[in-house]
């Protein structure tokens, strides 16, 4: 306990060098907060932030859909993502279902990203979007119009994984 209490006390882009990071702008559904943390926690990122508007993260329903995901993964909520964009320059990848996007599966994910997702309607903020390096769609060959927020960063996070997976290894199955 005193050790993961000294990393949250001790949350900042420095101390997560080479670790991708989460970042949720005014996620506000406490199951899909829930949800992503425990994602998150599963795919080895380094933190996840939650920007302004998001449910509280220690909120009984956000426990509930964490599933001990706050034991293991530092989380903090932040008022100025600034530092963190700083900190992950050339490698701020923002989600969007803009046509210009780009899409996921043309990113080489091996190195370290902070990632952003958006609120369940209004989406990534105009303001987060411009600063981004890249605008990333999930493509959706069926007739949705978005996918679930929670949803979207799972395929993101675990796209990273698999490309980092297929560096160190090669199918056994072809
Ligand atoms: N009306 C919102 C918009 O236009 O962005 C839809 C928001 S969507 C329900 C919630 C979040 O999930 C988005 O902000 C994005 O982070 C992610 N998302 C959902 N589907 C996506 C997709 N196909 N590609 C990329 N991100 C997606």
């Amino acid at each position: 306990v005193a050790r993961f209490a000294r990393r949250m006390l001790a949350l900042t882009p420095e101390v997560l060098a080479g670790r991708d990071l989460v970042l949720l702008d005014g996620v506000q559904e406490p199951g899909n907060v829930g949800a992503i943390l425990r994602t998150a926690a599963a795919a080895g990122v380094g933190a996840v932030l939650l920007g302004p508007g998001c449910a509280d993260h220690w909120a009984p329903k956000v426990l509930r859909a964490a599933m001990g995901a706050h034991f293991v993964l530092p989380i903090a909520a932040i008022d100025d993502p600034e530092p963190w964009f700083a900190a992950r320059r050339g490698r701020v990848f923002a989600t969007a279902l803009a046509e210009k996007a780009v899409p996921l599966y043309a990113l080489g994910l091996k190195a370290p990203a902070l990632w952003l997702f958006g609120a369940e309607g209004a989406g990534v903020r105009p303001e987060w979007l411009a600063v981004a390096d890249a605008c990333v769609r999930i493509p959706m060959p069926g007739a949705m119009e978005s996918l679930n927020v929670a949803a979207a960063v799972a395929v993101c996070l675990f796209e990273a994984v698999r490309q980092r997976l297929c560096q160190a290894k090669k199918g056994v199955v072809s």
